[in-house]
């Protein structure tokens, strides 16, 4: 791989802070490339804010906060509606974007971006989503009312790999409830979230209701201090959500933490392959394996192990490696140099550990993409124990790990032995099997025949273990009861 370039301080394409409804450069004296992971090319340079710049932008939003929390729901809900279909205009420049700085393909990007504004439409139903309780005597003459009241200021924490959905699952939400928001996107792909900053001020987003923040720890570490900010929606790798979780426990904040993941799917004797193949291949290899829900562990299970291998490392060779924005190719490169080393270190991992790869990954053949990108081919390992480093922890690349097992018993202990508990799924053609899969797996999203189990925007995405730390989830019903405070009101007049 082509060395990278020596990214200049370059101010003209400086990633811009949004504070008080106002896009302002920051005065710091720490900056960090931003790049196109296809190419290695330095597409921006993202500031780290300086600790007076996450005050002002935290205070911006609390000065904001009154009028926003006084204004109808309905009116709260409209600012989404204008919101979504500015989303809608610029849908194709928003996927564009995403692949730009994440390297994912424009097909997945559009999918991401498809997401996102689902949960904007979710939003438009505040003044239901909002609605409260009441019970008329509950004592004689006496009534009780339940109000969902806002939080204050929230504050909103995203990782690279889905640089548009992730803080669209978190401040639509947060703002049609009443409150007010500072996003800090990851330092790796901020422009995404910058571009629909610049949307939902188009859409009239009163000054300081949105605000924006860049940099890596010391810029969380502020947030989630600042005795303004309320509460704290993460999402991010395993270690971090723990981290952010007790942190802002410790300083007395509601907090939800989603984590990282290693996802099992299962495959039974009697599973369609032609079905299966395809839906493994795309959760294992999409987006370079850099999602929460990529199934990284196939469990075989019985005298399926065999043709499911050969069919799944033929189906890799066919994958096309390359830039984004090809719609020829069907794998991006991954996020930076040092995700292709994790990766190629996991592949020697597993080799000494005795696990056979049967796809190897480093000598993949159809790899299109141009030099400079970081670019590294899809592999698979059979023969993997459960206790392996490539069966236990998260690679967040393309690596495919199989175990094989003699039943759908020792298949689910197989799955519920990972400390991760985000997604799980099963192929199969028995409901039976599937029931036993459904009520016996430790894990918060599930999918039958299904191999990305995303739920949709009006229900929780909700990972179990080591994945969630909290107990509110992100998007639906939970997300609502997250950003929001009930108060309960007992009257006799
Ligand atoms: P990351 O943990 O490195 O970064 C996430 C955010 O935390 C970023 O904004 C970053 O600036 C900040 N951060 C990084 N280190 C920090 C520290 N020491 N202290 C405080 N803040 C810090 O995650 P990533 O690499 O950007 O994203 C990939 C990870 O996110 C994977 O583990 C993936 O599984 C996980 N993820 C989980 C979900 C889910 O729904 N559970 C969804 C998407 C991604």
């Amino acid at each position: 791989m082509a060395a990278l370039r020596v990214p200049t301080p370059d101010r003209t394409r400086a990633v811009p802070l949004l504070v008080a409804g106002e896009w302002r450069n920051s005065d710091t004296q720490r900056w960090e490339p931003v790049y196109n992971p296809a190419t290695g090319e330095v597409i921006a340079q993202v500031p780290h804010a300086t600790q007076e710049e996450v005050a002002a932008a935290v205070q911006a939003a609390a000065r904001a906060y009154p009028s926003w929390r006084a204004t109808p729901p309905i009116e709260r809900a409209r600012l989404m509606f204008r919101y979504k279909e500015l989303l809608e205009r610029h849908f194709e420049e928003l996927a564009l974007l995403v692949t730009r700085e994440n390297g994912k393909t424009l097909a997945d990007a559009r999918a991401e971006v498809r997401r996102g504004i689902e949960v904007v439409e979710f939003a438009t139903g505040a003044p239901t989503l909002l609605l409260g309780e009441m019970a008329e005597d509950v004592a004689r003459g006496i009534d009780s009312e339940l109000v969902r009241a806002p939080l204050g200021v929230v504050a909103g924490i995203c990782p690279f790999n889905f640089p548009a959905m992730i803080p669209l699952w978190m401040f639509p939400l947060a703002l049609v409830c009443g409150n007010t928001f500072v996003l800090k996107p990851s330092e790796r792909t901020p422009l995404s979230a910058v571009r629909l900053g610049e949307l939902l001020l188009e859409a009239g987003v009163p000054e300081g209701v949105f605000n924006i923040v860049h940099g890596g720890k010391e810029t969380v570490d502020a947030l989630v201090a600042h005795p303004d900010v309320k509460a704290v929606s993460f999402v991010g790798s395993q270690p971090v959500a723990k981290y952010v979780y007790a942190e802002a426990a410790r300083h007395g904040k509601r907090v939800q933490a989603l984590g990282g993941a290693k996802n099992h799917l299962i495959v039974m004797p009697d599973a369609d392959l032609e079905r299966t193949v395809p839906a493994i291949i795309s959760s294992a290899f999409g987006a370079a394996g850099q999602r929460c829900l990529a199934g990284s562990v196939v469990v075989a299970v019985g005298d399926v192990a065999d043709t499911l291998v050969d069919a799944l490392s033929a189906a890799a060779a066919e994958i096309v490696v390359g830039e984004g924005t090809d719609p020829e190719v069907d794998m991006g490169p991954v996020i930076r140099p040092e995700a292709r080393q994790r990766v190629l270190g996991y592949l020697e991992r597993g080799q000494e550990a005795g696990a056979s790869l049967v796809y190897d990954g480093r000598r993949h053949g159809r790899l299109k993409g141009p030099d400079g990108g970081f670019w590294v081919g899809p592999s698979i390992f059979d023969h993997v124990r459960p206790d392996m480093a490539v069966a236990c922890d998260e690679i967040f690349g393309p690596v495919l790990s199989v175990i094989r097992v003699g039943d759908l018993n020792a298949a689910i202990e197989v799955a519920n032995r990972s400390r991760y508990g985000n997604a799980a799924c099963i192929f199969t053609r028995s409901g039976r099997a599937a029931r036993e899969f459904r009520y016996r797996i430790e894990a918060g999203m599930l999918g039958v025949n299904i191999g990305v189990a995303a739920p949709m925007a009006w229900f929780p995405f909700s990972g179990w273990k080591q994945s969630f730390y909290g107990d509110l989830h992100a998007t639906g019903k939970d997300a609502v009861r997250f950003y929001t405070q009930v108060k309960m009101v007992i009257s006799r007049w």
